[in-house]
């Protein structure tokens, strides 16, 4: 007997670890539609639950003058029948399907578990972050990268290195670029909740690394989601002239507005029509949102970085871009092989693929971010898209090992570090050049400004020529093997001299 019952347990457990989950997104299930009635209807919908022993349930959330219910179809029975006037929303903001929503703003920030409680809005990502710079103040920053379109902040939280070492990267995980994509603000969470929950698991990891997190690049966006409409939220704030402000499909593609390839003139890539949901912008970079992780970007020069979208289950190595040629080295596909083998979908019809793109794009984040700095830029496509919570807990484990792989990749992967200085020990930004990889897209990398560093990844060991120039100075030719630890390599550039 006991054997049985310790069969049926085992079981169970194993059941509930692969157990998968269909794609149904909140806001787009048939067993919830929004319906709208007035104030006073709301006690006769009440007594009519009841006398059809309907099980009464907190199911609706209001306004001043009206009622907004969540229903299925045998709730909504009820409101016919006891001639309850209403009327059915389509797209209702996300607010009137999340129902847990307003109680969490009312609770706030109690401790860090507070931050898995539910999904989160621009307002509750202000007050989560700033709680966990205030709790934590020796393990991360807070960061305003700068403003939205609307004048909203946009918040970075930056986990710090654990230790002084000379050699620091930097990591970027970002979320909702499209803020209709709930589960990317959920995926950098979950990034923030781990380290600073199992600072044990994380300590030696961030001995040399600074990890960048930013729950919500287009916080305007976010806000029309939760508070307009949720056909909104994908673009910004963005206002065209002549259009009006509560217009579905205000707003410009974050994700269509970096420089690389912007408006490529390939077929679908990307838009010129304003009401387009793939509208690229006026220019490249125009929008605020852009420009503030352009300049971060260029501050920090990320060696990864995950953005994350929802739910094609896909991770895209650069470039994305159709037409755009690798650098000969190809390390991104390389790692991104690795990055697939620590996946583990929980989504019921489909398992993680890694790809180079899933239609035509141009002027996407990552791809700029590859070019420009060498970032080894992800986008993340999760498996569900606004599922309810408790999937989202089990999609963000499965996801989990490929960002720590991220970490544990710059410590245990063949790489070159220089830091550049002049003849006084100070040090100099440097231009580097890698005249045995063969680049097609005009890629220039440099050293950081912030100390000079520059660090490159490699997919095996390597013996590199490499060009070291900077203005006012001497070019120097080195040749540098990689290495598997952290090995820094410091260069001298000599001035030139002034003989006239
Ligand atoms: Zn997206």
């Amino acid at each position: 007997m006991k054997y049985y019952i310790i069969l049926i347990l085992l079981n169970c457990s194993i059941f509930s670890e692969t157990k998968k989950f269909p794609n149904i997104p909140l806001n787009e299930s048939k067993e919830n539609t929004i319906y709208k009635i007035s104030k006073k209807d709301l006690y006769k919908y009440q007594l009519a639950l009841e006398e059809n022993k309907f099980e009464t349930k907190e199911n609706y959330s209001e306004d001043k003058e009206s009622v907004f219910l969540k229903l299925n179809e045998s709730e909504y029975f009820i409101l016919e029948k006891y001639n309850i006037k209403n009327k059915k929303i389509q797209y209702a903001p996300f607010k009137y399907y999340d129902l847990g929503y307003t109680k969490r703003l009312e609770e706030g920030y109690q401790d860090l578990d507070s931050i898995q409680n539910g999904y989160k809005d621009e307002i509750l990502n202000e007050i989560y972050l700033k709680n966990i710079a205030l709790n934590f103040p020796t393990k991360v920053e807070l960061h305003s990268l700068g403003k939205s379109r609307l004048g909203r902040k946009i918040y970075a939280l930056k986990i710090l290195p654990s230790s002084k070492e000379e050699i620091q990267g930097s990591v970027l995980f970002l979320g909702a670029i499209h803020s209709n994509e709930l589960i990317s603000t959920e995926h950098v969470y979950d990034v923030i909740y781990q380290i600073l929950k199992y600072p044990n698991k994380f300590s030696d990891r961030l001995k040399n690394l600074s990890i960048w997190c930013v729950p919500i690049m287009n916080p305007d966006g976010m806000n029309f989601f939760w508070n307009i409409s949720s056909a909104m939220g994908r673009k910004n704030g963005y206002l065209p002239t002549g259009m009006s402000e509560q217009h579905l499909y205000r707003g410009v593609d974050l994700n269509r507005n970096f420089p690389f390839m912007w408006n490529s003139g390939q077929k679908k890539a990307s838009s010129g029509n304003k009401e387009s949901v793939f509208f690229r912008g006026e220019s490249s970079a125009s929008e605020p949102e852009t420009k503030a992780m352009i300049a971060l970007a260029r501050k920090e020069r990320f060696i990864f970085s995950f953005s994350f979208h929802s739910h094609a289950t896909a991770v895209l190595f650069p470039y994305t871009i159709e037409e755009t040629k690798n650098p000969s080295d190809e390390y991104p596909k390389f790692l991104g092989e690795k990055i697939l083998k620590k996946l583990k979908s929980f989504r019921s019809d489909r398992d993680y693929k890694l790809r180079k793109n899933l239609y035509p794009v141009d002027g996407t984040d990552q791809d700029y971010y590859y070019n420009s700095f060498g970032t080894n830029a992800y986008i993340f496509e999760s498996s569900h898209h606004n599922p309810e919570y408790s999937i989202v807990k089990k999609v963000l484990l499965g996801a989990r090992k490929s960002w720590v792989l991220l970490l544990d990749e710059f410590y245990e992967s063949e790489k070159i570090i220089i830091q550049t200085f002049n003849e006084n020990k100070e040090i100099i930004q440097s231009n580097i050049e890698l005249p045995s990889i063969e680049f097609f897209e005009d890629e220039k990398f440099n050293s950081r400004k912030i100390d000079a560093l520059f660090i490159k990844l490699f997919k095996e060991k390597i013996k590199l020529k490499i060009l070291i120039s900077a203005r006012e100075y001497e070019t120097k030719e080195i040749e540098l093997e990689s290495s598997s630890d952290l090995r820094l390599n410091k260069v001298i550039l000599k001035k030139i001299s002034e003989k006239n």
